[in-house]
């Protein structure tokens, strides 16, 4: 046994990660795939690497020292499955399977307990950064057990992007943890690219301002508080000019948006933990309604507003449009987080918020500058309940507030859907609220199903005798 780290699953994801792991000093790469071709390009195309070459699963466990260590990258769902069942009829007791995989949470869990009933350590690691993030660093987010991390750590320190000297790597918490944490960043990104496709919107179809122009005022962005991987992509996809058409690329992508359902994960899991992450959900929410394409024909000759508002002083529309998307972007990361936090209450984990700022700096789609200020935050505050109600990013939207009311408004009036700013400040609007209209729906709910309500000045649960005497009385008990 030759081998230090082993890789199952030779696709793009796989082939990549074997190839950064075969690049770090002191690592042996042993790989396997299903099929052998596949094996046999790689190994072809890369003799760098000196991959210990396995053509089955028996010579793939014989091929790797002990404790072996392997990460499989293969099919999320049934190709995952088959592949661990593998891997546990040829390794031993104190073997490390990791799962690099874009795994739903709920199915580590499951999978965790399976294989550690049989002595063996199983890994859910979540892994950020697409194809190039594979090859040349990815953020990583291992769960499981801190003894496996013991093995684990080291090896995916050596390949895992750097972000100002640090690895972006950390033990995130047991079990399912890593693939949550995954799951809620996937979810981030989606309300992050919602909210810069929003502020392209207003820019383009009230300001006026060509696709190139927009790529400049995005350039220009990115040398301040939005610095971010999403804002300079953004603005490269907004200056690329189509070479059939000559047209921009932008205006001939049909704009129906996609998803492969990780998004979907979270606003599903953030429904059950009952958190808002109202964010995440309108980019969900807007990607299905824009995929409607009968829909869309049926209602494309809705009237709309009679006087759309104009943009008078084009400059100081762009500046409030740039401070509304910090300030959303705020609330967006902040509903993130709240969702890490409440996961971690209920499935028992012990995940440092701080920590996963910090890994979320490099290697993955959402890596900016301003999850600086996030770590900060918690590393200064560790009980923080909310993110928006830090010294830093209370200051902050307090200073973007008055742009982005103007610029909510400005959509309203003007016709132009901006769910995920309206949403945002109706969250932030809500959550600083003294007084809410829940009280009106407690009412409400008492009257039609007795479901009582408490009151702001005696303890216990009280319901009106709604039709009767209209007295109230104390319930004994909750209903
Ligand atoms: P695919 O998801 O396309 O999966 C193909 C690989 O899975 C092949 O190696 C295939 O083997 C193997 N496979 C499928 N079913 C089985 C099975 N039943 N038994 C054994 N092997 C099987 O590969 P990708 O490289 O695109 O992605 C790998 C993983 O990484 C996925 O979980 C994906 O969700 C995730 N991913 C993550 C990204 C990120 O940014 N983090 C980006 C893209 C993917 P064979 O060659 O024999 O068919």
């Amino acid at each position: 046994a030759t081998a230090n780290i082993g890789v199952v699953g030779l696709a793009v994801m796989g082939s990549n990660l074997a190839r950064n792991l075969a690049s770090r000093e002191g690592n042996t790469v042993a790989v396997y795939n299903r099929t052998w071709a596949r094996t046999e390009s790689l190994i072809e195309e890369h003799p760098e690497a000196e991959f210990v070459q396995a053509k089955s699963v028996e010579e793939f466990a014989a091929s790797l020292q002990k404790p072996r260590t392997a990460i499989i990258m293969v099919q999320a769902g049934r190709g995952t499955d088959a592949v661990i069942d593998q891997l546990t009829q040829v390794f031993e007791p104190g073997d490390i399977i990791v799962d690099g995989g874009n795994a739903l949470f709920t199915d580590t869990i499951r999978r965790e307990q399976a294989v550690s009933a049989k002595g063996l350590h199983f890994v859910g690691a979540g892994i950020s950064g697409g194809e190039e993030g594979a090859l040349n660093g990815p953020s990583i987010m291992p769960g499981g057990s801190p003894e496996s991390y013991e093995t684990l750590g080291p090896i995916l320190k050596s390949i895992a992007a750097v972000a100002e000297g640090e690895p972006c790597v950390t033990h995130i918490g047991t079990d399912g943890a890593g693939h949550f944490v995954k799951m809620i960043h996937n979810g981030i990104e989606y309300a992050d690219m919602q909210l810069i496709a929003e502020a392209y919107d207003l820019l383009r179809n009230s300001a006026g301002l060509t696709p190139a122009e927009i790529a400049d005022v995005f350039t220009e962005w990115n040398r301040g508080e939005l610095e971010s991987y999403l804002i300079e992509i953004t603005a490269e996809v907004l200056r690329q000019v189509d070479a059939r058409t000559g047209k921009p690329l932008v205006d001939v992508i049909l704009d129906q948006a996609g998803s492969k359902g990780t998004g979907v994960w979270t606003v599903q899991t953030a429904l059950n933990l009952g958190v808002p992450v109202s964010g995440i959900a309108e980019a969900v929410f807007a990607r299905a309604l824009s995929s409607k394409p009968a829909q869309r024909a049926a209602a494309s000759e809705l009237p709309g507003p009679s006087t759309p508002a104009r943009v008078e002083d084009r400059d100081a529309f762009v500046e409030d449009v740039r401070r509304a998307l910090y300030a959303s972007k705020i609330i967006a990361y902040s509903q993130g987080f709240d969702a890490i936090a409440a996961g971690a209450d209920e499935y028992g984990w012990n995940i440092d918020l701080g920590s996963v700022a910090k890994i979320w700096r490099g290697g993955c789609i959402i890596r900016a500058v301003f999850l600086n200020r996030i770590t900060d935050a918690y590393t200064e505050q560790p009980d923080l309940v909310s993110l928006v109600t830090a010294p830093y990013f209370t200051e902050a939207v307090a200073g973007e507030q008055d742009s982005w009311r103007r610029v909510v408004a400005h959509a309203a009036t003007s016709g132009i859907p901006t769910p995920a700013f309206s949403s945002s400040l109706a969250y932030y609007d809500g959550l600083r609220a003294k007084r809410l209209p829940a009280a009106v729906v407690q009412g409400q709910r008492d009257f039609f199903g007795a479901h009582t309500y408490k009151r702001v000045d005696a303890e216990g649960t009280y319901h009106t005798l709604w039709s009767g005497d209209r007295t109230e009385i104390e319930a004994t008990d909750s209903h």
